[in-house]
């Protein structure tokens, strides 16, 4: 009978109503306006990466030793180098980084013994092409491309 009661008049869905309505309150709205408002994302996130430069002189901070390539488990970092006969110290030629397989482990940063490449807090990544995904030298020095969107 109480079940019967219910149906007839429809506690059911006052009662669902009840909440959605007890949800309409402005304070208890958690939607982010992104992009006109930025999320924080945590201290520690790793995003797009970036390979730093001395602030005083543009010089990039690398010093060729490969082992961020070596660290990485998917083997998405390559670089070359050349040696430089008078200073007789190895110089960055190219640097290309696959962010489209990358799992943001870290691994690669931890490597580095100058602090020459760094895992960012930007998370904007996407894109519409694979090869766009591919950071070259440019790219992880001065920042990613913005991506012309398609609308
Ligand atoms: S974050 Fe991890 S997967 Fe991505 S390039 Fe570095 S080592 Fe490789
Ligand atoms: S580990 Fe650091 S210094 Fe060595 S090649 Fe990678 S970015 Fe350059």
């Amino acid at each position: 009978m109480r079940k019967l009661l219910r149906k007839i008049f429809l506690l059911d869905l006052v009662e669902g109503l009840k909440v959605t309505f007890r949800n309409q309150d402005p304070k208890r709205i958690y939607t982010e306006q992104y992009p006109a408002e930025r999320p924080k994302v945590g201290e520690r996130y790793r995003g797009a990466p970036r390979l730093n430069v001395n602030p005083e002189t543009g010089e990039t901070l690398c010093i060729a030793c490969n082992l961020c390539a070596l660290a990485c488990p998917e083997h998405l970092i390559v670089l070359y180098s050349e040696r430089n006969e008078e200073t007789r110290r190895k110089e960055l030629t190219t640097f290309t980084f696959d962010t489209s397989r990358c799992m943001f482990c870290g691994l690669c940063e931890d490597a580095c013994p100058v602090d020459a490449l760094e895992l960012t807090q930007d998370f904007e990544l996407a894109g519409y092409t694979r090869e766009g995904q591919i950071f070259d030298r440019q790219m992880l020095e001065e920042g990613p491309r913005p991506v012309q969107y398609k609308f």
